[in-house]
């Protein structure tokens, strides 16, 4: 019998196993893993991994709206992330004040469309009216089921009752909810504070937000979460005090997922300001000392942490009012988690190759519903990554695919890189040469096995 695609001679790596096999596929799914499979195409995976297609829950990609101008366009920004090994993404509609759920969710739609690869969008409802509220169990029923609520921000952020509100909508089409947990009112105090003061230079971001007022937001968001009895997933956790929080509601059985995103696990409020290019990086939450770096490398190995996003949403440098050069808020990190994540967590001893995959690219398809996506196994999407955990590459702008002028991981070394990346079948990346166009990417289904 002979597939159409087989890799060959590769090491599977799956979250429970790592075993030598030949992967065959049929169209866009994988149909057989055995030895000596025949393929009227086939790739040679001799001494290297075969990994599940890497999944990033929570990137954002240019809009064409006035604000919130990332630089990496759906184009662009899918290329990188091929590169990267990612062939899935979870994008977001950042639906305005004054439109409906499904017009927001229509227009980010039609700016996907240019994708390479996989897409979906979790709905990031800004009106704080109980008319979007009611909006919810439609686009669920559309096929989008996960829908992200600010805690923080003076223009996105919604009142803990409106969030309830959404929550129990969520909860009542079996979705999920998602949080950015940081508390508002004593952030924005804080940085008046700072403003009075004349305090504006990077770490003065940093003191406006401390741990607490994260632990804080999370363990009330886990509250109304409770109440609503809706699953939740709270986007970039950095804090040791808001996994406690995250523990704690484990404990009394709460269905709670965390994301880290690899920015506050790589680096620390050491790494705020870049001397070689004078750049200083601004976060939010910001990036912590090197103690919480710990508790989050120990949540990732224990499974407190389920999945590494990237918040991927790189914008060009900005001058700030002290005159200091900024990125803004997003990072540039579609293109190069798996090869970070395996040169310091696998190779330093902090992470399983079992968990690198798990958090990359398994865990995230059960976080986000998306259930063809994330495993190496038959009947799944034939989405897989060749890495070769030899090969070494220098990170900067120059060398990654993001229309930026300066990437968050500038200088790095890292071990290990996705050389030939296939989606649903098709090659898109093969021996780091890009195969195929933008477009072709296509809407992934979405769901989850049902309501709490
Ligand atoms: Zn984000």
């Amino acid at each position: 019998m002979t597939y159409d695609l087989v890799v060959r001679g590769g090491t599977i790596i799956t979250s429970d196993r790592s075993v030598v096999a030949d992967v065959g596929v049929r169209g866009e799914t994988i149909a057989a893993i055995g030895d000596r499979l025949r393929g009227a195409r086939e790739i040679d995976a001799t001494g290297m991994y075969v990994l599940p297609g890497a999944i990033d829950g929570h990137v954002h990609m240019r809009t064409n709206r006035a604000q919130d101008v990332y630089d990496d366009t759906f184009e662009t920004g899918t290329i990188a992330a091929a590169f990267g090994g990612v062939t899935t993404m979870v994008d977001q509609a950042q639906v305005e004040v004054g439109t409906s759920l499904s017009d927001g969710l229509d227009s980010r739609l039609a700016e996907a469309e240019a994708s390479l690869i996989d897409y979906s969008v979790h709905i990031n409802v800004r009106e704080a009216s109980l008319e979007r509220v009611a909006e919810i169990p439609a686009i669920a029923e559309r096929g989008f089921p996960s829908f992200k609520f600010f805690m923080n921000y003076e223009t996105y952020a919604l009142p803990d009752e409106i969030i309830f509100a959404a929550m129990q909508a969520v909860a009542s089409c079996g979705g999920l909810a998602i949080v950015h947990a940081e508390h508002r009112g004593v952030i924005e105090e804080l940085e008046r504070q700072n403003r009075l003061a004349g305090r504006t230079g990077p770490e003065w971001h940093l003191s406006a937000r401390p741990p607490e007022l994260e632990a804080e937001a999370t363990h009330r968001a886990l509250a109304l979460a409770q109440i609503a009895g809706v699953r939740l997933l709270i986007f970039h956790m950095t804090a040791s005090e808001a996994l406690r929080e995250v523990r704690a509601a484990r404990a009394r059985g709460q269905e709670v997922y965390g994301e880290v995103c690899t920015q506050y696990v790589l680096l620390s409020d050491a790494d705020i300001y870049d001397p070689v290019s004078g750049t200083a990086l601004r976060f939010s939450p910001p990036l912590r000392t090197p103690a919480h770096q710990e508790a989050l490398w120990a949540a990732l190995a224990d499974g407190t942490l389920d999945v590494i996003s990237t918040d991927h949403g790189p914008r060009r440098r900005v001058s700030g009012p002290d005159g200091q050069l900024y990125t803004p808020p997003g990072t540039s990190g579609i293109e190069t988690r798996l090869s970070l994540f395996h040169t310091f967590g696998v190779l330093a001893g902090r992470m399983s190759l079992q968990r690198w995959v798990d958090a990359c690219c398994t865990r995230p398809a059960v976080v986000c519903g998306l259930p063809t996506k994330g495993r190496v196994d038959i009947g799944y999407d034939a989405d897989l990554v060749v890495f070769d955990p030899e090969a070494k590459l220098t990170l900067s702008h120059e060398v990654l695919h993001s229309d930026i002028d300066y990437s968050t991981y500038d200088g790095i070394t890292v071990q290990g890189l996705p050389v030939t990346t296939i989606s649903r079948g098709e090659v898109l990346i093969e021996d780091r040469t890009l195969m195929a166009a933008p477009g072709r990417g296509r809407l992934a289904p979405r769901g989850y096995p049902g309501p709490l």
